[in-house]
């Protein structure tokens, strides 16, 4: 049987350009591969035996990706494709990248070069679909599979290993047996691939649908080198346990029980890493920093890390000085980590797990009151400013700072002392 794939009018349009020109093109990796499995395409990458100087020719507006390596960005009614070269990869020697590519005419040169064999599928209207290493069968039997010798492919590119496991935790696929043996004997390469590049993919890892196969990350040797933390903190025991197949291991089953958000899935990771606060957050910055993720990422989740182990009474001006001292931002988060590691948690008696969910639901329920009043919970929405603390008479400097937390203090234990009168009557009382 024929099998068919729909692809988007632009798609089929670059595709027919191409071909009228007399090249040949085809839609190729990770859009074939979601097309059958019925999974929407995050991007369409198109082949083509065109050069990229060919490509441009054709094309009214295109943007120089990454010429080199044979890649053009095509602009087709204000959205973007990426047209790429055939193309054969060099000899490897640093286990990053090629040391020069050539262009091919044959697409089966291009598969080839490609990681797994479901990622190594091409697609066109006239030639239906080029399946050269059975990527259709990988498909089926739900695998992760090199392209020709698993192990030459990893000296390659080292960062195919964790790419295996990213595919399988975003497809629930198995790494097929030849493919896994590999990583573990390989994966003290990844130590040459760059932060950017592991920090790409062990994020789309966490985020995915099935975050918990860093374990199998654990297990094939990656994460041992990639973040050794958490290496070191399953070694400590850190992590809670859970009993399968009445065996005892550590679970990882609070990440999917967190929203799919960068910081959220990073900390409900690391907040294991230490029971000591100091330490904890130590170790979760350096490998923050180490992996070069953003500041802004960088402070969420450190916050989070920080701040998890608190214990909070459901009682409303605990709980504003808490926003205040954890952040507005932040502190619905830390609600929702709270709430993800508890259901995640063995129910158990004995840990009195009734009291603590009411707990955790009456901190929301208040939570929601604050937001709806308006309480004050920062400097920026109290009813002085440092400059109103000038005009009454106090002197510039740094007691009107001082001062204000001071007011601010007062506000989170009784919102009703928000007001201008009140706040300059207590200072100048
Ligand atoms: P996603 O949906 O996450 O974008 P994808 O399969 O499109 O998945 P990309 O990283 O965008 O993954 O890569 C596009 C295609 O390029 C892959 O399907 C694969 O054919 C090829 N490819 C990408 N990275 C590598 C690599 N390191 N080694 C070999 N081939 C690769
Ligand atoms: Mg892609």
């Amino acid at each position: 049987m024929r099998v068919q794939i729909r692809l988007p009018e632009k798609v089929k349009k670059i595709l027919k350009k191409l071909q009228e020109e007399g090249y040949e093109a085809y839609a190729v990796g990770g859009c074939v591969r979601d097309s059958l499995l019925g999974r929407v395409p995050d991007d369409w990458d198109i082949t083509t035996s065109a050069k990229p100087m060919e490509i441009k020719e054709i094309f009214e507006r295109t943007i120089d990706t990454g010429i080199q390596h044979g890649t053009v960005t095509v602009l087709m009614e204000h959205e973007c494709f990426e047209v790429t070269t055939y193309r054969i990869d060099g000899e490897y020697t640093d286990n990053r990248h090629p040391k020069e590519v050539v262009f091919t005419s044959k697409l089966k040169e291009d598969l080839r070069r490609r990681d797994f064999t479901i990622n190594a599928m091409a697609y066109n209207e006239t030639q239906g679909m080029v399946d050269e290493f059975d990527g259709m069968g990988d498909l089926e039997k739900k695998q992760i599979r090199c392209v020709g010798m698993a192990e030459e492919r990893f000296e390659e590119d080292a960062l195919r290993m964790l790419r295996a496991v990213r595919f399988s935790a975003q497809l629930s696929f198995q790494i097929e047996k030849n493919t896994k043996m590999a990583i573990k004997k390989l994966s003290e390469n990844l130590r040459k691939i760059s932060a950017e590049r592991i920090q790409t993919e062990l994020i789309k890892l966490l985020l995915s649908s099935n975050p918990e196969t860093i374990q199998e990350a654990v297990n094939l040797g990656i994460t041992r080198v990639v973040m050794p933390e958490l290496d070191n903190a399953l070694e400590a025991g850190n992590f809670p346990m859970h009993t399968m197949n009445g065996i005892q291991r550590p679970c990882f089953c609070v990440l999917s029980h967190c929203e799919k958000e960068k910081s959220m899935r990073l900390a409900a990771l690391m907040q294991y890493f230490d029971e000591e606060e100091e330490e904890r957050v130590k170790k979760t910055k350096s490998l923050l920093k180490r992996l070069k993720f953003d500041n802004h990422t960088i402070e969420k989740t450190v916050r989070l890390v920080r701040f998890c182990k608190i214990s909070l009474k459901a009682d409303k001006r605990l709980i504003r000085k808490a926003i205040h001292t954890i952040g507005e931002e932040i502190f619905p988060m830390l609600l929702k980590l709270w709430k993800a590691n508890f259901d995640a948690e063995e129910k158990k008696e004995e840990n009195n797990w009734k009291e603590r969910q009411d707990n955790i639901r009456k901190i929301q329920t208040l939570y929601e009151e604050i937001l709806k009043d308006g309480d004050c919970l920062s400097l920026k929405t109290l009813a002085v400013t440092g400059n109103d603390l000038i005009e009454a008479g106090m002197k510039p400097g740094k007691e009107i700072g001082l001062k204000l937390e001071q007011l601010l203090e007062d506000v989170l234990e009784h919102p009703e002392h928000n007001t201008r009168e009140y706040l300059l009557y207590s200072v100048l009382s």
